[in-house]
């Protein structure tokens, strides 16, 4: 069985004083539930992951980054390896977010190196793979997602060290979301890919990201293979992510 995951993606967003408060806020709900039907992870900009460990210590959080590079370290002014992630108290990193793709240009074959070198680091990577609105409107996403699994998954990916995170490029910011149709045809197109790439993909999460709000949270979470949410926006306020996660 394959627990909910609901992941907070605060993008570059936050400082010391605003963090540490959403922070502490989301662990001292976490404490105060007791049992929940998920797990909790928070990705802050890497200034304030020191930070964010810190104020969830502990709690049942966990803190990923939100990007790292392909290589352990190296001459990469302003990069992030994934040893230092890992050393400032990570055990997470999203990689190949669309903002990165877009913004930076990344490629999948970067991608699946900078989830290869998660990996190395003894970090679970969260492989983001989503359609532009130019291709779903040609018929073209799942195509474009298939190639994406393939070409971003490194050997070596487990349910254990990896998970995938569908985000339709097109739903990211805009308060649009695809269908619960079509959010289950691509989740069940995923988990029949990662079939030919990993050990046993039944237990992959396969999580759901692009315009999660509460209001639709419970639609787009009781879906089949729709193991959780890459939250966003609604990240940034506790009642909302709280919201969200209540769902599971
Ligand atoms: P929003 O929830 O703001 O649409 O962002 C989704 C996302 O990109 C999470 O990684």
């Amino acid at each position: 069985m394959r627990r909910k995951f609901i992941v907070g993606n605060w993008k570059m967003h936050g400082l010391r004083e605003g963090g540490t408060a959403l922070a502490s806020d989301l662990a001292g709900r976490m404490l105060g539930a007791g049992d929940v039907a998920f797990d909790m992870l928070l990705c802050p900009p890497a200034t304030l992951i020191h930070t964010v460990v810190q104020a969830v210590s502990d709690a049942p959080v966990s803190v990923g980054g939100q990007d790292c590079h392909g290589k352990d370290s190296g001459a990469h002014t302003g990069d992030i390896g994934a040893p230092m992630l890992a050393d400032a108290g990570c055990r997470y990193v999203i990689v190949g977010h669309s903002e990165r793709r877009q913004g930076h240009g990344e490629q999948s074959v970067e991608v699946r190196a900078k989830a290869a070198a998660a990996h190395r680091a003894g970090l679970i990577a969260i492989v983001c793979v989503g359609e532009t609105e130019a291709e779903r409107d040609a018929g073209r996403a799942m195509d474009v997602i298939a190639r994406m699994v393939d070409d971003s998954m490194p050997e070596g990916a487990t349910a254990a060290n990896t998970v995938v995170a569908y985000e339709p490029v097109w739903a990211i910011g805009t308060g649009r979301t695809p269908t619960p149709r079509d959010v289950a045809a691509m989740h069940s197109m995923i988990r029949g890919r990662l079939a030919t790439l990993v050990d046993q993909p039944d237990a992959v999460r396969i999580l759901y990201g692009g315009s999660v709000k509460p209001d639709n949270a419970a639609s787009l979470l009781h879906i089949d293979d729709v193991d959780g949410a890459l939250v966003g926006g609604a990240s940034l306020k506790a009642d909302e992510f709280w919201a969200i996660a209540e769902t599971c």
